[in-house]
């Protein structure tokens, strides 16, 4: 059976440019825990190595960059994490079976449905959609996780997990499948706070044939007489697994019975992990099957969130289309916080990308004498401790770039974090001939004096020369 293939071929930097900071006199990394509901200082279970599991993608379509902003988020706290000297075995799921259309377990398998939609086999859209995600995540400077892992390599896994919670008494059979009984444990639904009255059998919820209106599928058995591209032999009928058991078989086959940090977007929160939590910790016997639950916000268009469901998504290609740097999409992500909504428009895209060049300007051109300043480092790394304060760590950055508080060094290692790309980015060189430098010096002299017609007169004529000159808060910038 393939399990999962290791494989970096993501352009991860050289560790040893990694600062191990994890014995310096200075704050712990805080970070915001769902299940907790505050920010806590983070340490793993196992000294240096930290357990990730990260849900991964639906692979039916294209992800859009909505999703993109949850896995940006994820590899921000990889990155991090990473900075901090830790050993990360970083886990991704690909669902590529049971996910069905309407997030609960009734609706069309999304799979099925995908291969319907473009006449190829449900295993050939899985493969096509798992390569473009994977594209999607390189191009946005994604680390490839240490472990990626797709459902359907992992049936026995599921299957066995699902036999375990049968034999501990958690289950029930209906004629559409067998599902988790969520009143056999009396702590079901604490990752959301689900309160009970959520809990009562209401109107909204379609019991079909379940006791309880949260409990779930483990274990989809087929409709009779359908005949599906993807199922499997188990519990003495066709049928294939719920969309949560794969999380929860998987998360803990390569990272045990216990783990550091498990993320998703929010709204994974009331369903996916709740059920997957209320499947783990039941079969393994052991809890909080997860110490760090943390969950990234939604990218908005307009007051909506961005959904395939509501036809309101671009992806990446539609970035790349209008030739734009996915890099940019990545520093518009970061400038907010993670667990703040954030709305998608092509005007604040706009401004991302032309902030970008601009940092990309500064780092170019820091002066070879520039200082590195410790205490610039501090309060960097500061902002990112406080549970990867991504905004107010670019803040730092900008101002102290223009102080000359940054030496290129520091820059890049400020990048390890970031993942902009910032070590690629070259040192300018104009050459700027004496006639044009002598027209700068005089132009300099004139705003001085705030004589802004010379000013005008000699930025015109420096245009007749072949360069423009552009006013910023550290000077005059020179392009040719
Ligand atoms: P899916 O492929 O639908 O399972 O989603 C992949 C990831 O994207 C999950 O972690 C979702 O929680 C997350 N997600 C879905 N929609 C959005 C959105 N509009 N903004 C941010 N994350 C999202
Ligand atoms: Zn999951």
């Amino acid at each position: 059976m393939k399990q999962c293939n290791n494989v970096s071929s993501f352009t991860e930097p050289p560790s040893a440019l990694y600062t191990v900071l994890t014995n310096q006199n200075d704050i712990m990394l805080h970070l915001y825990n769902t299940r907790t509901k505050q920010k806590e200082p983070f340490s793993p279970l196992h000294d240096h190595n930290v357990g990730l599991y990260t849900c991964g993608p639906t692979v039916y379509n294209y992800a859009h960059i909505g999703n993109l902003r949850t896995y940006v988020f994820e590899d921000i706290l990889r990155r991090t994490l990473k900075y901090h000297g830790y050993d990360v075995t970083h886990v991704m799921n690909i669902t590529d079976v049971g996910h069905l259309t309407d997030d609960g377990d009734q609706g069309e398998d999304k799979m099925e449905k995908g291969a319907a939609r473009e006449g190829k086999t449900a295993w050939e859209i899985s493969d096509y959609y798992t390569k473009m995600f994977k594209e999607d995540m390189k191009a946005l400077n994604i680390l490839e996780p240490t472990i990626w892992c797709k459902a359907t390599d992992h049936i026995p896994e599921q299957i066995a997990q699902v036999q375990t919670l049968i034999d501990k008494g958690h289950t029930y059979e209906t004629s559409d499948g067998i599902y988790f009984d969520t009143t056999t444990i009396d702590d079901y639904g604490k990752l959301a706070n689900l309160k009970n009255q959520d809990l009562e059998a209401g109107t909204r919820v379609d019991m079909g044939e379940k006791k309880n209106p949260h409990d779930f599928a483990l274990w989809k058995f087929n409709k009779p007489g359908e005949k599906r591209q993807m199922e499997w032999e188990a519990f003495g009928k066709k049928g294939f697994p719920g969309w949560h058991i794969e999380c929860s078989a998987m998360a803990t086959k390569y990272l045990g019975n216990q783990f550091d940090i498990h993320c998703g977007g929010i709204d994974h929160i009331p369903v996916h992990h709740t059920n997957e939590i209320a499947q783990a910790e039941s079969a393994n016997g052991v809890k909080p099957w997860v110490k760090f639950w943390m969950h990234g916000e939604f990218l908005l268009t307009g007051s909506e969130k961005m959904a395939k469901s509501e036809g309101n998504f671009l992806r990446m290609q539609s970035l790349l289309d209008k030739h734009i740097d996915p890099l940019a999409y990545r520093y518009f992500l970061l400038q907010t916080h993670y667990r703040k909504q954030l709305t998608f428009s092509w005007e604040a895209l706009d401004g991302a990308i032309a902030g970008l060049e601009r940092l990309k300007r500064l780092v170019a051109n820091i002066p070879d004498h520039a200082p590195g300043d410790p205490h610039v480092r501090e309060e960097f790394l500061k902002a990112i401790k406080d549970d990867l304060n991504t905004p107010e760590a670019l803040a730092v950055f900008w101002t102290e770039l223009k102080n000359n508080r940054i030496d290129r060094d520091m820059a890049i290692e400020f990048d390890k974090i970031l993942g902009l790309k910032l070590h690629e980015v070259k040192k300018e060189t104009i050459e700027i001939p004496e006639e044009v430098q002598a027209l700068l010096d005089e132009r300099k002299v004139a705003r001085t004096k705030k004589n802004w017609s010379e000013s005008d007169r000699l930025r015109d004529e420096i245009a007749t020369l072949g360069f423009t000159v552009k006013d910023t808060d550290e000077g005059q910038e020179i392009q040719k």
